[in-house]
């Protein structure tokens, strides 16, 4: 029987497991190798006081549907929660005040976030040729460009650089929100292009969905569909060496497994460290996708010290404004039962490119930090009964300008080896569903080779050659 080893128990090392598994019909014998006790690597779901927190992700996009087909064949189904519609606005901090971020036209004529001067040159985008040369940009140059250094500053800024804790001058447009490429290029401007895509949505549906337990309850599904004698957890692995066209897989603890396929669902630096016996070239190109450090702090009150509604989805800061938090959600508005009754839930967001340091500050030091800018931003100095801190250490990959054509070089180069695929949120996508995209991807390119198909699901592979 063939064997596959997949290294990392993140979501993309176990939508992997599952994948190959399901698709292999039994023929492929399959170990999976955590590093830590812990299955769901950023998935982290923890429960304190009475709330639920969340660590790392906290809902994943319904728009693209392969997180709510996998629930779904999980039995997860019931457990499926819409973050809530309505009229919740989110907010920019800007000034010493929460301003409604200023969604439609009236809204931003209205807004005192935006100069006249700044509105004028928002609206004038329509008239902005688009860009004539191909290829990729950074979001600051796309939005400065098309809107003008005010929305961007104000707006994408925080929000497009804010969910990939990336500094918008170095993130790429064509990695991260491509489909402003494609609007420019097809509508001639990205306002005709909205206009458009509005006038075809139903609307009133939520972005986001999540599991009423915590996100933690995708990956234990996984793990239990996975069955046992797969995982092996609370082992690193050291090193994967190449052996007469098969891999041995060295754990840290000295033993080692011999495979013939071998997935690195692994951050892209630690599967940098752990290919460089097998091609120094690509430990290089992996080495070059850099990651930045974040943490977030969860903070419960009780609802009559919070004098102001959290009647939104949170607030995003402004790198202008010089704060010590890139932004806060207000959890317990944008998703039922997180937080005790006459309570409330938020999570702040500290550290990222360019503001690592504070990420990296002691937990009572960025329990103490977050307190004060939720102070300064509401106007709550009572004491949270509960707060919780999660730190990611070169949590956040960062898609940089270019980072389409790194990945083809990478994967170019990883194709040189046969058995060797590599998978996870460096690569095609950092959210959820693009990390069990990626991981299934891997698995058909990888059941593919063996010529497994569903008429030979007799628990033997049938090369294709032989068919
Ligand atoms: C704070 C935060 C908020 C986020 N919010 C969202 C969100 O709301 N929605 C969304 O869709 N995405 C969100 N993301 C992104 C998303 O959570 C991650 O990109 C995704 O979970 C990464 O999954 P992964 O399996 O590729 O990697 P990881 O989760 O990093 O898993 C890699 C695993 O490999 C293991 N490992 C490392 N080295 C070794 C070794 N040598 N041997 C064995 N095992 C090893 C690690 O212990 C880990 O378990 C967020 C991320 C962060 C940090």
């Amino acid at each position: 029987m063939r064997h596959t080893i997949i290294i990392g128990g993140g979501i993309t090392g176990l939508a992997a497991a599952y994948s190959l598994q399901k698709e292999s019909h039994g023929a492929i014998a399959v170990t999976l190798i955590e590093g830590s006790q812990r299955l769901g690597g950023k998935i982290m779901t923890a429960r304190a006081g009475g709330f639920l927190v969340e660590g790392g992700p906290d809902s994943f996009l319904a728009r693209k549907t392969v997180t709510l087909d996998l629930c779904r064949e999980l039995g997860l189904e019931d457990q499926l929660q819409p973050a809530r519609a309505g009229k919740f606005p989110t907010y920019v901090w800007s000034g010493g005040r929460l301003h409604p971020l200023p969604m439609g036209v009236r809204p931003m004529v209205g807004s005192r976030l935006i100069s006249l001067a700044g509105k004028l040159r928002m609206a004038a985008e329509v008239l902005i040729p688009p860009r004539e040369l191909d290829g990729d940009e950074s979001v600051a140059s796309f939005v400065r460009r098309r809107f003008g250094s005010e929305m961007l500053v104000k707006l994408a800024g925080p929000l497009m650089g804010g969910i990939y804790a990336a500094d918008p001058e170095r993130l790429s447009l064509g990695s991260t929100f491509s489909f402003l490429q494609v609007m420019e290029k097809k509508y001639g401007s990205v306002l005709r292009g909205w206009k458009k895509a509005r006038g075809g949505s139903k609307g009133g549906r939520s972005m986001f969905l999540t599991l009423r337990g915590g996100l933690l309850q995708l990956a234990e599904a996984l793990e239990t569909a996975i069955g046992p004698g797969v995982v092996e957890r609370g082992v690193q692995v050291a090193a994967v060496l190449p052996q007469q066209g098969r891999y041995e897989v060295v754990l840290e603890d000295g033993r080692s497994l011999t495979a013939d396929d071998v997935v690195f669902a692994t951050p892209a630096y630690v599967t940098a460290d752990l290919v460089e016996y097998i091609d120094t070239a690509l430990a290089e190109h992996l080495r070059a996708i850099r990651y930045v450090t974040t943490a977030t702090v969860s903070l419960g009150f009780r609802e009559q010290d919070v004098p102001r509604a959290l009647d939104g989805f949170g607030f995003v800061v402004p790198r202008m404004e010089q704060r010590r938090i890139n932004a806060c959600t207000w959890t317990s508005t944008k998703f039922e039962g997180r937080a005790p009754d006459g309570h409330v839930l938020m999570r702040v967001f500290v550290g990222g490119a360019g503001a690592e340091a504070f990420a990296e500050l002691t937990d009572d030091a960025l329990v103490a930090l977050a307190r004060q800018e939720v102070d300064a931003a509401m106007n709550i100095g009572a004491e949270p009964v509960m707060a919780k801190v999660f730190r990611w250490t070169k949590g956040n990959p960062q898609y940089e300008v270019g980072h389409r054509g790194r990945v083809e070089e990478i994967e170019a180069l990883a194709a040189k080896h046969r058995g060797l695929y590599l998978a996870g949120a460096a690569y095609h996508g950092a959210g959820i569903p693009d990390c069990i995209e990626n991981a299934q991807a891997v698995v058909r390119q990888l059941v593919g080779k063996y010529g497994i198909s569903h008429q030979a699901a007799t628990g033997h592979v049938v090369p294709a050659a032989a068919r």
